[in-house]
């Protein structure tokens, strides 16, 4: 018996080890890893480059209070800054902890200005936020929520309605909170345009705009930020997953406006931003955000999706629709995905769900192009069981 409480439904399989795309179960046998901790190992299974620093930075120094200096930290926040948009870091140890703490400095911004009142949060209905009080509220989903109380100040608008999107609005809204591709929700990009009109509406309006990068960023999409191309600039960006290749860390990326709100006491974390977790951040954004690393993504992973929509021409009954971008993939089917899922396991390529019948795929930003091939050949051989 498990003495884990049941809030998993797990698969009943385990690794012992795992190597770039790879994961081994005890037995030997060997899987396509395209979950990678879903979009958390972005360099794969046990990367060189990455052993070799949280090896240096264990020998040294693992944890330090935030009461102190720590110039790991420093390092990691000026990069994120000179990359990006942002003006600040505040760093943190998840997604959920990264937009709970972008949901706070929203909210701290207009009690700084002297208008406190402004505090609600518009999100997305059904989108994902986190699994925190708050942030299962942003995120606005029955299923979630469900026995879990109450917690106020989030409205909610259906991803592309946006009428509705402009009448939520309300005197007291402080921001519109929004993932550029829906992860949880089915990988749905919001286009490039879209993003630009809900720029021009925070502007009018005087709210904020926060762009949930935890799952879509850290060059998952083919650039460092997925809104990066759109030439909107958001006030607040939270991350996580990625960031750390597989150590937990998250922040939150903040313009000088909001940041000056954040003074200090008005939050913190024990956890967030330790050494040890910098070094490997450091590490991990050198290598992702390269430009040569973001060219391959960008023709790696369109070879794949023309690989995908070829398939989809093959099998029209079965795949609805190829969406998302870079590495963050769904395969939409007609039908309830759980068995095309365990289809693909039982060939030994992992992929996950996703909602509205999503296969989600997400290979390691490194990934090497006859593994997609193999992933390919395998989705072919069980679309053509289906069939
Ligand atoms: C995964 C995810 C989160 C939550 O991250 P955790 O590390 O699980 O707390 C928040 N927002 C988005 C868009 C995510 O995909």
């Amino acid at each position: 018996m498990s003495y884990l409480a049941k809030n998993y439904n797990r698969k009943k399989i385990s690794f012992v080890r795992g190597k770039g795309s790879y994961l081994y179960t005890a037995t030997g046998a060997k899987y396509l890893d395209f979950v990678q901790g879903i979009a958390v190992n972005c360099l794969g299974h046990a990367n060189p480059k990455l052993i070799k620093t949280i090896n240096k930075q264990s020998k040294k120094l693992w944890h330090v209070s935030n009461a102190f200096q720590i110039p790991e930290g420093e390092k990691l926040a000026k990069k994120l800054c000179q990359k990006t948009f942002a003006d600040y870091v505040m760093f943190q140890n998840s997604g959920a902890e990264a937009t709970e703490a972008a949901i706070k400095a929203a909210r701290r911004y207009f009690y700084s200005i002297g208008k406190p009142n402004k505090t609600r949060i518009l999100c997305v209905k059904n989108s994902f936020h986190g699994r925190t009080l708050a942030t299962i509220f942003a995120s606005g989903s029955k299923k979630m929520t469900e026995g879990f109380g109450h917690v106020g100040g989030f409205d909610h608008f259906i991803f592309g309605d946006h009428k509705s999107l402009k009448k939520k609005i309300t005197k007291n809204t402080a921001a519109i909170m929004i993932e550029p591709i829906m992860g949880e929700g089915g990988i749905k990009v919001v286009p490039d345009w879209c993003l630009k009109e809900l720029r021009k509406l925070c502007n009018k309006k005087k709210i904020l705009l926060i762009l949930d990068e935890v799952q879509c960023g850290i060059s998952r999409s083919g650039n460092f930020f997925s809104f990066e191309k759109s030439k909107c600039i958001p006030d607040i960006v939270p991350i996580a997953k990625g960031i750390g290749g597989g150590f937990p860390i998250g922040a939150v990326l903040m313009n000088k406006k909001v940041a000056a709100g954040m003074t200090p006491g008005t939050h913190g974390s024990t956890f967030g931003g330790n050494p040890l977790a910098m070094a490997v951040g450091n590490a991990v954004i050198d290598i992702v955000s390269s430009k040569k690393f973001l060219k391959n993504i960008k023709e790696l992973s369109k070879y794949f999706f023309s690989n995908l929509n070829l398939l989809q021409k093959k099998y029209p009954k079965v795949i609805k629709e190829i969406r998302g971008k870079g590495y963050l993939i769904g395969i939409q089917l007609y039908k309830d995905q759980t068995k095309f899922i365990q289809k693909l396991m039982n060939k030994k390529l992992l992929t996950i769900r996703a909602a509205e019948n999503v296969v989600r795929i997400l290979p390691p930003l490194n990934v090497k192009k006859n593994e997609l091939d193999q992933a390919i050949k395998i989705i072919d051989k069980v679309c053509a069981k289906l069939k």
